[in-house]
């Protein structure tokens, strides 16, 4: 699992979500190490998995879905860990295009982690507007300076992404 417009950091964090190799808890449970709930520390609506920590949790599929409206896309279409760390796109992409989509759902996905540990270890609450923006700015600092091949403004990201790689 390699895109060289994300941080390593965001790469190995793939790599362990890719096998279910997050601390979540039903993943703590099943090493048997004894816990008082697995159900989810953020909604408490279901059982914590890696899938529902990254995806179907209610706030963050509202941030998937903010992203890809950001995209220009209707909405969050790939709702499983292999396809959304694929990089599968509701559009057709450039191959340069493609990497970028799949560089900014890496980087949401290790940022909607990185939410969920503050939620959990500093009980920060969970504010998806802020976190939007927050991926935005990260993602722009992260993937369009590592875009050798193409400069991209920072306006054209913030408000019509697609033009540049579709
Ligand atoms: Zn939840």
């Amino acid at each position: 699992m390699r895109n060289s417009l994300v941080p390593k950091k965001v790469e190995v964090f793939v790599w362990r979500a890719k096998r279910r190799r997050l601390p979540v808890l039903t993943e703590l449970d099943k090493r048997g190490i004894d816990l008082h709930s697995v159900r989810c520390p953020i909604c408490d609506n279901d059982i914590e998995t890696v899938d529902h920590s990254l995806i179907f949790c209610k706030d963050t599929l509202d941030i998937w879905n903010k992203v890809y409206k950001w995209w220009g896309f209707n909405g969050v279409t790939n709702l499983s860990i292999s396809e959304i760390f694929c990089g599968n796109s509701p559009h057709q992409l450039s191959t340069l295009g493609a990497k970028i989509w799949q560089a900014v759902e890496w980087s949401c996905g290790y940022l909607i982690w990185k939410n969920r540990n503050q939620k959990v270890f500093c009980n920060k609450s969970w504010n998806p507007p802020v976190a939007l923006n927050e991926i935005q700015v990260k993602n722009y600092n992260w993937i369009a300076k590592r875009c050798k091949s193409k400069k991209i403004e920072w306006h054209t990201w913030l408000h019509n992404p697609l033009s540049f790689i579709a």
